[in-house]
Protein backbone atom coordinates (compact mmCIF):
# COMPACT_ATOMS: atom_id res chain seq x y z
CA UNK A 1 0.00 0.00 0.00
CA UNK A 2 0.80 3.26 -0.28
CA UNK A 3 3.05 4.86 2.93
CA UNK A 4 1.97 7.29 4.98
CA UNK A 5 4.09 9.43 6.31
CA UNK A 6 3.87 12.21 9.39
CA UNK A 7 5.68 15.03 10.77
CA UNK A 8 5.39 16.08 14.02
CA UNK A 9 7.70 18.14 16.03
CA UNK A 10 7.46 21.56 18.03
CA UNK A 11 6.79 24.84 15.80
CA UNK A 12 9.36 26.28 13.95
CA UNK A 13 11.51 23.28 13.84
CA UNK A 14 10.91 22.99 9.99
CA UNK A 15 8.22 20.70 9.86
CA UNK A 16 6.59 22.81 6.87
CA UNK A 17 10.23 23.17 5.19
CA UNK A 18 10.30 19.75 5.11
CA UNK A 19 6.92 18.74 3.85
CA UNK A 20 7.61 21.22 0.80
CA UNK A 21 11.01 19.63 0.04
CA UNK A 22 9.17 16.00 -0.11
CA UNK A 23 6.34 17.33 -2.15
CA UNK A 24 8.23 19.61 -3.74
CA UNK A 25 7.08 18.47 -7.30
CA UNK A 26 3.23 18.90 -6.34
CA UNK A 27 2.72 21.27 -3.92
CA UNK A 28 0.42 22.83 -6.10
CA UNK A 29 -2.39 20.14 -5.43
CA UNK A 30 -1.91 20.26 -2.25
CA UNK A 31 -5.50 19.86 -1.67
CA UNK A 32 -6.54 22.44 1.35
CA UNK A 33 -9.78 20.73 2.68
CA UNK A 34 -11.57 23.31 4.81
CA UNK A 35 -13.43 21.27 7.72
CA UNK A 36 -12.35 17.95 7.00
CA UNK A 37 -8.95 17.88 7.74
CA UNK A 38 -8.50 20.61 10.20
CA UNK A 39 -4.75 21.63 10.93
CA UNK A 40 -3.44 18.52 9.20
CA UNK A 41 -1.77 19.34 5.72
CA UNK A 42 -1.40 16.50 3.39
CA UNK A 43 0.77 16.00 0.32
CA UNK A 44 1.78 13.71 -2.73
CA UNK A 45 5.66 13.04 -3.22
CA UNK A 46 7.36 10.65 -5.54
CA UNK A 47 10.96 9.42 -4.75
CA UNK A 48 12.35 7.32 -7.34
CA UNK A 49 9.04 6.28 -8.20
CA UNK A 50 7.35 5.73 -5.44
CA UNK A 51 4.69 7.25 -4.40
CA UNK A 52 3.97 7.95 -0.66
CA UNK A 53 1.72 10.57 1.01
CA UNK A 54 3.11 13.42 3.67
CA UNK A 55 0.74 14.74 6.79
CA UNK A 56 2.06 17.99 8.16
CA UNK A 57 0.95 18.74 11.20
CA UNK A 58 -0.03 21.62 13.17
CA UNK A 59 3.04 21.00 15.45
CA UNK A 60 3.06 19.95 18.96
CA UNK A 61 4.56 21.74 21.95
CA UNK A 62 4.17 18.93 24.57
CA UNK A 63 2.21 20.70 27.01
CA UNK A 64 -0.62 21.84 24.97
CA UNK A 65 -4.04 23.64 26.81
CA UNK A 66 -7.31 24.60 24.97
CA UNK A 67 -7.36 25.14 21.39
CA UNK A 68 -3.63 23.91 21.33
CA UNK A 69 -4.80 20.66 22.88
CA UNK A 70 -7.49 19.98 19.85
CA UNK A 71 -4.31 20.51 17.40
CA UNK A 72 -2.28 18.32 19.62
CA UNK A 73 -5.07 15.72 19.34
CA UNK A 74 -5.05 16.17 15.72
CA UNK A 75 -1.24 15.64 15.31
CA UNK A 76 -1.89 12.47 17.25
CA UNK A 77 -3.99 11.04 15.39
CA UNK A 78 -2.32 11.82 12.33
CA UNK A 79 0.03 9.85 14.19
CA UNK A 80 -2.26 6.95 14.69
CA UNK A 81 -2.99 7.29 10.25
CA UNK A 82 0.67 7.05 9.45
CA UNK A 83 2.90 4.28 8.56
CA UNK A 84 5.88 6.26 9.01
CA UNK A 85 6.35 8.64 11.92
CA UNK A 86 9.48 11.75 11.60
CA UNK A 87 9.88 13.75 14.80
CA UNK A 88 11.44 16.36 13.51
CA UNK A 89 13.80 18.25 16.28
CA UNK A 90 16.25 21.42 15.93
CA UNK A 91 19.41 20.47 15.91
CA UNK A 92 20.43 24.59 15.82
CA UNK A 93 18.14 25.03 19.14
CA UNK A 94 19.06 21.59 20.81
CA UNK A 95 16.75 19.27 23.31
CA UNK A 96 14.62 21.35 24.39
CA UNK A 97 11.65 19.85 27.36
CA UNK A 98 8.93 20.24 24.39
CA UNK A 99 10.89 17.42 22.80
CA UNK A 100 10.99 15.46 25.71
CA UNK A 101 7.52 15.45 26.25
CA UNK A 102 6.31 15.03 22.54
CA UNK A 103 9.03 12.07 22.41
CA UNK A 104 6.97 10.60 25.63
CA UNK A 105 3.75 11.11 23.73
CA UNK A 106 5.13 9.23 20.37
CA UNK A 107 5.92 6.32 22.57
CA UNK A 108 3.10 5.87 24.47
CA UNK A 109 1.07 5.88 21.44
CA UNK A 110 3.08 3.01 20.25
CA UNK A 111 4.13 3.80 16.90
CA UNK A 112 7.32 3.62 15.84
CA UNK A 113 8.88 7.12 15.26
CA UNK A 114 12.17 7.93 13.68
CA UNK A 115 14.09 10.84 14.79
CA UNK A 116 15.36 13.75 12.25
CA UNK A 117 17.44 15.94 13.59
CA UNK A 118 16.84 19.35 11.28
CA UNK A 119 19.49 22.56 10.49
CA UNK A 120 22.55 20.29 10.87
CA UNK A 121 23.84 23.41 8.36
CA UNK A 122 26.42 25.48 8.99
CA UNK A 123 27.69 23.20 12.16
CA UNK A 124 29.05 20.03 12.37
CA UNK A 125 26.05 17.56 11.87
CA UNK A 126 27.61 14.86 14.73
CA UNK A 127 27.33 17.78 17.38
CA UNK A 128 24.06 18.84 16.64
CA UNK A 129 23.03 15.89 16.74
CA UNK A 130 24.29 14.74 20.29
CA UNK A 131 22.26 15.91 22.12
CA UNK A 132 19.01 14.26 21.25
CA UNK A 133 20.05 10.82 21.30
CA UNK A 134 19.16 10.35 25.16
CA UNK A 135 15.31 10.50 23.33
CA UNK A 136 16.22 6.78 23.05
CA UNK A 137 15.30 6.61 18.84
CA UNK A 138 16.53 3.58 17.44
CA UNK A 139 17.22 5.53 14.26
CA UNK A 140 17.76 9.07 14.02
CA UNK A 141 18.70 11.00 10.73
CA UNK A 142 20.44 14.52 10.22
CA UNK A 143 19.43 16.55 7.77
CA UNK A 144 19.19 20.35 6.15
CA UNK A 145 15.70 20.99 4.89
CA UNK A 146 15.99 24.19 3.55
CA UNK A 147 19.20 23.17 2.11
CA UNK A 148 17.89 20.00 1.22
CA UNK A 149 20.10 18.15 2.64
CA UNK A 150 19.85 14.26 3.62
CA UNK A 151 16.37 13.80 2.67
CA UNK A 152 17.09 11.67 -0.35
CA UNK A 153 19.06 8.80 1.80
CA UNK A 154 16.59 9.47 4.68
CA UNK A 155 13.60 8.26 2.20
CA UNK A 156 15.91 6.00 1.06
CA UNK A 157 16.30 4.07 3.77
CA UNK A 158 12.11 4.03 4.67
CA UNK A 159 10.47 4.17 1.70
CA UNK A 160 10.10 0.03 0.08
CA UNK A 161 11.05 0.02 -3.84
CA UNK A 162 8.36 1.44 -5.82
CA UNK A 163 7.76 -2.17 -7.87
CA UNK A 164 7.74 -4.16 -4.22
CA UNK A 165 4.55 -2.12 -3.75
CA UNK A 166 2.84 -2.69 -6.37
CA UNK A 167 4.16 -6.26 -6.69
CA UNK A 168 2.58 -6.81 -3.33
CA UNK A 169 -0.89 -5.14 -4.01
CA UNK A 170 -1.14 -7.01 -7.49
CA UNK A 171 -0.64 -10.15 -5.58
CA UNK A 172 -3.20 -9.73 -2.82
CA UNK A 173 -5.56 -7.75 -5.13
CA UNK A 174 -5.85 -9.26 -8.47
CA UNK A 175 -8.03 -8.21 -11.31
CA UNK A 176 -9.28 -4.35 -11.71
CA UNK A 177 -8.75 -2.46 -8.85
CA UNK A 178 -11.41 0.55 -8.41
CA UNK A 179 -11.20 2.93 -6.07
CA UNK A 180 -14.89 4.59 -4.53
CA UNK A 181 -14.26 7.81 -3.33
CA UNK A 182 -15.77 10.60 -2.79
CA UNK A 183 -17.17 13.52 -0.12
CA UNK A 184 -19.17 12.48 2.75
CA UNK A 185 -23.03 11.60 1.72
CA UNK A 186 -22.78 11.10 -1.58
CA UNK A 187 -23.56 7.81 -2.01
CA UNK A 188 -20.04 6.26 -1.65
CA UNK A 189 -21.37 3.12 1.16
CA UNK A 190 -24.73 3.01 -0.60
CA UNK A 191 -22.55 2.39 -3.81
CA UNK A 192 -20.40 -0.42 -2.77
CA UNK A 193 -23.21 -2.48 -1.18
CA UNK A 194 -25.04 -2.13 -4.57
CA UNK A 195 -21.99 -3.16 -6.72
CA UNK A 196 -21.17 -6.10 -4.25
CA UNK A 197 -24.82 -6.65 -3.53
CA UNK A 198 -25.57 -8.94 -6.46
CA UNK A 199 -21.72 -10.13 -7.12
CA UNK A 200 -19.90 -13.15 -5.07
CA UNK A 201 -17.45 -11.45 -2.90
CA UNK A 202 -14.49 -14.30 -2.92
CA UNK A 203 -12.42 -13.22 -0.01
CA UNK A 204 -13.82 -10.80 2.62
CA UNK A 205 -10.95 -8.76 3.90
CA UNK A 206 -10.82 -7.23 7.11
CA UNK A 207 -7.39 -5.44 8.06
CA UNK A 208 -6.26 -4.91 11.34
CA UNK A 209 -6.37 -1.11 11.72
CA UNK A 210 -9.43 1.20 11.55
CA UNK A 211 -7.03 3.65 9.21
CA UNK A 212 -6.90 1.56 5.77
CA UNK A 213 -9.47 1.28 3.43
CA UNK A 214 -10.93 -1.75 3.16
CA UNK A 215 -10.20 -4.08 -0.12
CA UNK A 216 -12.81 -6.32 -1.28
CA UNK A 217 -12.19 -8.82 -4.03
CA UNK A 218 -14.98 -10.28 -6.07
CA UNK A 219 -15.95 -12.09 -9.18
CA UNK A 220 -18.43 -9.89 -11.60
CA UNK A 221 -19.40 -12.15 -15.14
CA UNK A 222 -15.84 -13.92 -14.82
CA UNK A 223 -13.65 -11.34 -14.11
CA UNK A 224 -12.26 -10.50 -11.02
CA UNK A 225 -11.99 -7.02 -9.22
CA UNK A 226 -11.29 -5.50 -5.79
CA UNK A 227 -13.69 -2.34 -4.86
CA UNK A 228 -11.45 -0.02 -2.44
CA UNK A 229 -14.14 0.72 -0.12
CA UNK A 230 -12.89 4.58 1.49
CA UNK A 231 -16.14 4.72 3.10
CA UNK A 232 -16.02 1.64 5.10
CA UNK A 233 -19.51 0.45 4.93
CA UNK A 234 -18.59 -2.73 5.94
CA UNK A 235 -16.65 -2.44 9.37
CA UNK A 236 -18.89 0.63 10.17
CA UNK A 237 -19.94 -0.59 13.66
CA UNK A 238 -21.19 2.68 15.72
CA UNK A 239 -23.36 5.64 14.76
CA UNK A 240 -20.55 7.08 16.57
CA UNK A 241 -17.84 6.16 13.48
CA UNK A 242 -19.52 7.29 10.87
CA UNK A 243 -18.61 11.01 11.90
CA UNK A 244 -14.75 10.67 11.13
CA UNK A 245 -15.82 8.24 8.01
CA UNK A 246 -14.43 10.77 5.60
CA UNK A 247 -10.94 10.11 6.29
CA UNK A 248 -8.66 12.04 3.41
CA UNK A 249 -5.46 9.92 3.77
CA UNK A 250 -7.97 6.81 2.79
CA UNK A 251 -9.17 8.47 -0.13
CA UNK A 252 -5.44 9.31 -1.96
CA UNK A 253 -4.34 5.71 -0.40
CA UNK A 254 -6.99 4.41 -2.44
CA UNK A 255 -6.74 6.77 -5.44
CA UNK A 256 -3.27 5.65 -5.22
CA UNK A 257 -3.68 1.94 -5.23
CA UNK A 258 -6.46 1.81 -7.76
CA UNK A 259 -6.36 1.16 -11.95
CA UNK A 260 -10.02 3.00 -11.94
CA UNK A 261 -11.17 5.31 -9.61
CA UNK A 262 -15.50 6.03 -9.52
CA UNK A 263 -15.72 9.78 -7.76
CA UNK A 264 -19.18 9.74 -6.65
CA UNK A 265 -20.89 13.01 -6.97
CA UNK A 266 -24.27 14.34 -5.39
CA UNK A 267 -26.53 15.90 -8.17
CA UNK A 268 -28.43 17.38 -5.53
CA UNK A 269 -25.47 19.41 -4.93
CA UNK A 270 -23.89 19.52 -8.27
CA UNK A 271 -20.22 20.12 -8.52
CA UNK A 272 -18.57 21.80 -5.47
CA UNK A 273 -14.99 22.52 -5.00
CA UNK A 274 -14.18 19.90 -2.95
CA UNK A 275 -15.54 17.71 -5.61
CA UNK A 276 -12.65 19.23 -7.83
CA UNK A 277 -10.21 18.86 -5.12
CA UNK A 278 -10.67 15.34 -5.63
CA UNK A 279 -10.31 15.34 -9.40
CA UNK A 280 -7.20 17.06 -9.06
CA UNK A 281 -5.99 14.45 -6.73
CA UNK A 282 -6.98 11.36 -9.43
CA UNK A 283 -5.14 13.55 -12.21
CA UNK A 284 -2.24 13.76 -9.52
CA UNK A 285 -1.95 10.43 -9.04
CA UNK A 286 -2.53 9.38 -12.74
CA UNK A 287 -5.62 7.61 -12.13
CA UNK A 288 -8.62 6.88 -14.92
CA UNK A 289 -11.49 8.88 -13.81
CA UNK A 290 -15.25 7.62 -14.03
CA UNK A 291 -17.58 9.70 -12.69
CA UNK A 292 -20.71 8.99 -10.95
CA UNK A 293 -23.49 11.28 -10.70
CA UNK A 294 -25.73 9.66 -7.77
CA UNK A 295 -28.85 10.47 -6.38
CA UNK A 296 -30.18 10.81 -10.13
CA UNK A 297 -33.71 9.35 -8.83
CA UNK A 298 -36.27 12.07 -8.00
CA UNK A 299 -35.06 14.40 -9.72
CA UNK A 300 -36.80 16.31 -12.10
CA UNK A 301 -36.24 17.23 -16.32
CA UNK A 302 -35.40 20.70 -14.88
CA UNK A 303 -32.67 19.90 -12.43
CA UNK A 304 -31.35 17.52 -14.49
CA UNK A 305 -30.65 19.48 -17.73
CA UNK A 306 -28.87 22.22 -15.06
CA UNK A 307 -26.42 19.70 -13.32
CA UNK A 308 -25.45 18.28 -16.97
CA UNK A 309 -24.63 21.81 -18.63
CA UNK A 310 -22.57 22.40 -15.04
CA UNK A 311 -20.89 18.95 -14.99
CA UNK A 312 -20.21 19.67 -18.96
CA UNK A 313 -19.10 23.18 -18.33
CA UNK A 314 -17.18 22.73 -15.36
CA UNK A 315 -15.64 19.16 -16.48
CA UNK A 316 -14.52 19.94 -19.66
CA UNK A 317 -11.18 19.58 -18.77
CA UNK A 318 -11.75 16.45 -18.53
CA UNK A 319 -14.08 15.67 -21.39
CA UNK A 320 -12.86 12.44 -21.77
CA UNK A 321 -13.55 10.84 -18.22
CA UNK A 322 -16.84 9.02 -18.63
CA UNK A 323 -20.19 10.36 -16.84
CA UNK A 324 -22.63 8.32 -15.34
CA UNK A 325 -26.25 9.37 -13.93
CA UNK A 326 -26.96 6.65 -11.36
CA UNK A 327 -29.15 5.79 -8.48
CA UNK A 328 -27.28 3.65 -5.89
CA UNK A 329 -30.04 3.60 -3.71
CA UNK A 330 -32.27 2.37 -6.55
CA UNK A 331 -29.34 0.50 -8.62
CA UNK A 332 -30.45 1.99 -11.89
CA UNK A 333 -26.96 2.76 -14.32
CA UNK A 334 -24.63 0.91 -11.76
CA UNK A 335 -23.96 -1.93 -14.00
CA UNK A 336 -23.41 -0.25 -17.17
CA UNK A 337 -20.58 2.03 -15.23
CA UNK A 338 -18.75 -1.36 -15.43
CA UNK A 339 -18.22 -0.74 -19.50
CA UNK A 340 -16.37 2.51 -18.38
CA UNK A 341 -14.39 0.74 -15.73
CA UNK A 342 -13.31 -2.17 -18.13
CA UNK A 343 -12.36 0.53 -21.15
CA UNK A 344 -10.66 2.69 -18.46
CA UNK A 345 -8.45 0.18 -17.21
CA UNK A 346 -7.86 -1.37 -20.47
CA UNK A 347 -6.32 2.21 -21.70
CA UNK A 348 -4.25 2.43 -18.07
CA UNK A 349 -2.38 -0.61 -18.82
CA UNK A 350 -2.32 -0.79 -22.68
CA UNK A 351 0.78 -1.70 -24.24
CA UNK A 352 1.65 0.22 -27.41
CA UNK A 353 4.89 -0.61 -29.74
CA UNK A 354 7.43 1.76 -30.27
CA UNK A 355 7.17 1.83 -34.15
CA UNK A 356 2.77 2.59 -33.88
CA UNK A 357 4.18 5.64 -31.27
CA UNK A 358 6.49 6.81 -33.47
CA UNK A 359 4.07 6.40 -36.81
CA UNK A 360 1.71 8.78 -34.81
CA UNK A 361 4.11 11.00 -33.67
CA UNK A 362 5.04 11.63 -37.71
CA UNK A 363 1.67 11.38 -38.72
CA UNK A 364 1.05 14.89 -35.94
CA UNK A 365 3.84 16.04 -37.03
CA UNK A 366 2.94 16.37 -41.26
CA UNK A 367 -0.53 17.52 -39.84
CA UNK A 368 1.02 20.47 -37.79
CA UNK A 369 4.75 21.17 -37.65
CA UNK A 370 6.25 22.25 -34.11
CA UNK A 371 7.18 25.82 -34.16
CA UNK A 372 10.67 27.83 -34.98
CA UNK A 373 12.84 28.57 -32.33
CA UNK A 374 15.64 31.15 -32.56
CA UNK A 375 15.33 30.37 -36.45
CA UNK A 376 15.74 26.44 -35.94
CA UNK A 377 12.64 24.00 -35.78
CA UNK A 378 12.10 22.19 -33.01
CA UNK A 379 12.51 18.50 -33.76
CA UNK A 380 10.45 15.33 -32.34
CA UNK A 381 12.28 12.21 -33.82
CA UNK A 382 10.55 8.94 -32.48
CA UNK A 383 8.30 8.08 -29.17
CA UNK A 384 8.26 4.78 -27.11
CA UNK A 385 6.02 3.78 -23.95
CA UNK A 386 8.10 4.94 -20.55
CA UNK A 387 4.86 3.28 -18.29
CA UNK A 388 1.71 2.02 -17.73
CA UNK A 389 -1.35 3.58 -14.83
CA UNK A 390 -0.82 6.21 -16.07
CA UNK A 391 0.54 5.75 -19.62
CA UNK A 392 3.35 7.35 -20.05
CA UNK A 393 4.48 8.41 -23.68
CA UNK A 394 8.32 9.12 -24.27
CA UNK A 395 9.18 11.53 -26.91
CA UNK A 396 12.80 12.28 -28.21
CA UNK A 397 14.27 14.90 -30.43
CA UNK A 398 16.05 18.51 -29.86
CA UNK A 399 15.19 21.51 -28.28
CA UNK A 400 12.37 19.72 -26.53
CA UNK A 401 12.31 22.17 -23.53
CA UNK A 402 10.86 24.87 -25.80
CA UNK A 403 7.80 23.44 -26.96
CA UNK A 404 4.81 25.27 -25.96
CA UNK A 405 1.76 23.76 -24.45
CA UNK A 406 -0.43 24.44 -26.64
CA UNK A 407 1.59 21.88 -29.15
CA UNK A 408 1.96 19.80 -25.90
CA UNK A 409 -2.05 19.45 -26.00
CA UNK A 410 -2.05 19.09 -29.38
CA UNK A 411 -0.10 15.89 -29.11
CA UNK A 412 -2.05 14.77 -26.32
CA UNK A 413 -5.32 15.10 -28.06
CA UNK A 414 -3.79 13.09 -31.07
CA UNK A 415 -2.47 10.62 -29.38
CA UNK A 416 -5.63 10.40 -27.01
CA UNK A 417 -7.96 9.88 -30.23
CA UNK A 418 -5.64 7.43 -32.27
CA UNK A 419 -4.86 5.21 -29.55
CA UNK A 420 -8.72 5.73 -28.10
CA UNK A 421 -7.14 6.51 -24.51
CA UNK A 422 -10.25 6.30 -22.13
CA UNK A 423 -10.73 7.96 -19.13
CA UNK A 424 -7.29 7.78 -18.28
CA UNK A 425 -4.83 11.15 -18.29
CA UNK A 426 -1.77 10.51 -20.95
CA UNK A 427 1.53 11.80 -19.25
CA UNK A 428 4.45 12.66 -21.53
CA UNK A 429 8.27 13.05 -20.88
CA UNK A 430 10.21 15.12 -23.85
CA UNK A 431 13.79 14.33 -24.12
CA UNK A 432 16.61 16.42 -25.97
CA UNK A 433 18.97 14.65 -27.42
CA UNK A 434 21.24 17.49 -27.39
P1 LIG B 1 7.56 24.39 11.23
O1 LIG B 1 6.89 25.39 12.11
O2 LIG B 1 8.05 23.23 12.01
O3 LIG B 1 6.74 24.01 10.05
O4 LIG B 1 8.91 25.10 10.69
P2 LIG B 1 9.21 25.84 9.30
O5 LIG B 1 9.37 24.88 8.21
O6 LIG B 1 8.24 26.94 9.13
O7 LIG B 1 10.65 26.41 9.59
C1 LIG B 1 10.92 27.32 10.65
C2 LIG B 1 12.15 28.15 10.31
O8 LIG B 1 13.30 27.30 10.26
C3 LIG B 1 12.04 28.82 8.95
O9 LIG B 1 12.57 30.10 9.07
C4 LIG B 1 12.92 27.95 8.07
O10 LIG B 1 13.46 28.67 6.99
C5 LIG B 1 13.98 27.48 9.01
N1 LIG B 1 14.57 26.20 8.59
C6 LIG B 1 13.93 25.09 8.18
N2 LIG B 1 14.81 24.11 7.87
C7 LIG B 1 16.04 24.62 8.07
C8 LIG B 1 17.38 24.11 7.92
O11 LIG B 1 17.59 22.97 7.49
N3 LIG B 1 18.39 24.94 8.23
C9 LIG B 1 18.17 26.19 8.69
N4 LIG B 1 19.23 26.92 8.95
N5 LIG B 1 16.95 26.71 8.83
C10 LIG B 1 15.90 25.96 8.53
P1 LIG C 1 -21.26 8.13 1.98
O1 LIG C 1 -21.02 9.01 3.18
O2 LIG C 1 -20.69 8.74 0.76
O3 LIG C 1 -20.85 6.71 2.19
O4 LIG C 1 -22.86 8.16 1.73
P2 LIG C 1 -23.97 7.09 2.10
O5 LIG C 1 -23.92 5.93 1.18
O6 LIG C 1 -23.91 6.83 3.57
O7 LIG C 1 -25.29 7.89 1.72
C1 LIG C 1 -25.62 9.13 2.33
C2 LIG C 1 -27.13 9.30 2.25
O8 LIG C 1 -27.55 9.43 0.89
C3 LIG C 1 -27.90 8.12 2.82
O9 LIG C 1 -29.02 8.63 3.51
C4 LIG C 1 -28.31 7.35 1.59
O10 LIG C 1 -29.50 6.61 1.76
C5 LIG C 1 -28.53 8.46 0.57
N1 LIG C 1 -28.32 7.99 -0.79
C6 LIG C 1 -27.26 7.29 -1.28
N2 LIG C 1 -27.43 7.03 -2.58
C7 LIG C 1 -28.61 7.56 -2.94
C8 LIG C 1 -29.34 7.61 -4.19
O11 LIG C 1 -28.93 7.10 -5.22
N3 LIG C 1 -30.52 8.28 -4.16
C9 LIG C 1 -31.02 8.85 -3.05
N4 LIG C 1 -32.17 9.47 -3.15
N5 LIG C 1 -30.37 8.81 -1.87
C10 LIG C 1 -29.18 8.18 -1.81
Amino acid sequence: MTPVIALVGRPNVGKSTLFNQMTRSRDALVADFAGLTRDRKYGEGNFEGQRFIVIDTGGLSGEEQGIDAEMARQSLMAVEEADIVLFLVDGRAGLTSGDELIANQLRRSGKPAHLVVNKTDGQDPDMAAADFYQLGFESVYLIAASHNRGIRSMLEHLLPAAEEVEEDIAERYPGIRIGIVGRPNVGKSTLVNRMLGEERVVVYDMPGTTRDSIYIPYERLGEQYTLIDTAGVRRRKSVKETVEKFSIIKTLQAIEDAHVVILVIDAREGLVDQDLHLIGFVLDAGRSLVIAVNKWDGMDGEQRGRVKEQLARRLEFIDYADKHFISALHGSGVGVMYDSVKVCYESAMAKWPTNRLTAILEDALTQHQPPLVNGRRIKLRYAHQGGSNPPLIVVHGNQTNALPGAYKRYLENTFRRVLDVHGAPIRFEFRSGE
